[in-house]
């Protein structure tokens, strides 16, 4: 059989498209893949096509998959076109197939799946239900990749499993990153004293995400403080998430953006993709997220000088067009 996978829109290597290629290539099918929304295959095709869509925004991508290849049987999945599809546990419990995508060189994979809170924005609780271990990290990685990445939702809501994964990884010279970042909420002295040692290849990341949680967000600061984390390291290491739900919202993201920059943390603003951002959520989002801006100013500063120099621009446009009046007088 051939089996046509498409990757529509990934910012990382489709775990579930990998698990189905592992599936499929020892059934001795033939896996082709694509990303993105070109898709042709000439006059042929496949047996068979699995698409992923990770965000909602882009269903209209699978839309015309049926009429456009009505020979193919057509599995479509991915968190963005329904979410309560899942992988058969035949499927979901293999080790991906990482010569799908050649130019990737980290193991990916969930060492749990769920999460114990229920935070109104996030679809983890709809999707994966209640916090459970799933895969070691030992069953999901490729030794010959000396990087991984754990893309579980709350790792911290079990502590033993988080300090068994990490030890295992370390043991084996692993250098990890923690895609969905940490509940600081669950972090203790322990498992910062853990987190400073680890070999990370990015930024740690934390989320400060309820404006109502500024008193727990600062314990849990002094917390890694008081392991040894110093303003430098806070400044070079650490970031939070900062989750902005609507235009709303606005005051509240720079406010709690405010705090960290006065703590030494990075600030990085997430706004909710459903809603329509407005200017100054953009605004916002620049100065946050850039550390150049971030770390050079205040936003207010930011915004003074980003309309000085739109001024200045729309100055010199106008005299562009006044001279090409002129010219035009001329001719
Ligand atoms: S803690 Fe994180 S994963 Fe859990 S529900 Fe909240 S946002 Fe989602």
């Amino acid at each position: 059989m051939w089996i046509h996978l498409i990757d529509f829109d990934s910012t990382i290597p489709n775990l579930a498209l990998m698990k189905i290629s592992a599936h499929h290539q020892a059934l001795g099918d033939k896996v082709t893949l694509s990303c993105g929304r070109e898709v042709g295959f000439g006059n042929t095709e496949p047996d068979k096509i699995y698409a992923s869509i990770i965000y909602k925004k882009n269903v209209y991508m699978a839309e015309g998959l049926h009429y456009s290849y009505p020979n193919s049987e057509i599995d479509i999945g991915g968190s963005g076109y329904d979410l309560e599809k899942v992988l058969p546990p035949e499927i979901e419990n293999l080790k991906p197939d990482y010569d799908l995508y050649p130019d990737n060189d980290i193991s990916i994979g969930f060492s749990s799946r769920g999460c114990l809170r229920k935070c109104h924005f996030c679809v983890v609780p709809q999707k994966e239900g209640r916090y459970r271990r799933t895969q070691h990290p030992s069953e999901w990685y490729n030794p010959d990749f000396k990087k991984i990445m754990f893309l579980d939702n709350n790792i911290l809501a079990d502590k033993e499993w988080f300090i068994e994964s990490t030890n295992w990884c370390t043991k084996n010279n692993i250098s990890m990153h923690f895609q969905s970042g940490f509940d600081i909420r669950l972090m203790d002295k322990d498992i910062a004293q853990l987190i400073i040692k680890l070999d990370l290849y990015k930024t740690i990341c934390f989320a400060w995400d309820h404006i109502e949680d500024e008193k727990i967000i600062r314990e849990k600061i002094q917390i890694l403080r008081d392991v040894g984390f110093t303003d430098n390291m806070l400044h070079e290491r650490v970031q939070f998430y900062v989750y902005v739900d609507s235009d709303e919202e606005f005051d509240s993201g720079v406010y709690r953006c405010r705090e960290l920059k006065k703590l030494h943390c990075n600030a990085y603003v997430m706004f909710n993709i459903d809603n329509e951002a407005t200017l100054r959520i953009n605004d916002l989002r620049e100065w946050a997220n850039w550390r150049q801006f971030f770390w050079g100013c205040d936003i207010e500063e930011h915004l003074q000088k980003k309309n000085h120099i739109e001024s200045l621009a729309y100055e010199d446009e106008r005299r562009l067009v006044h001279q090409m009046g002129e010219i035009d007088d001329w001719v």
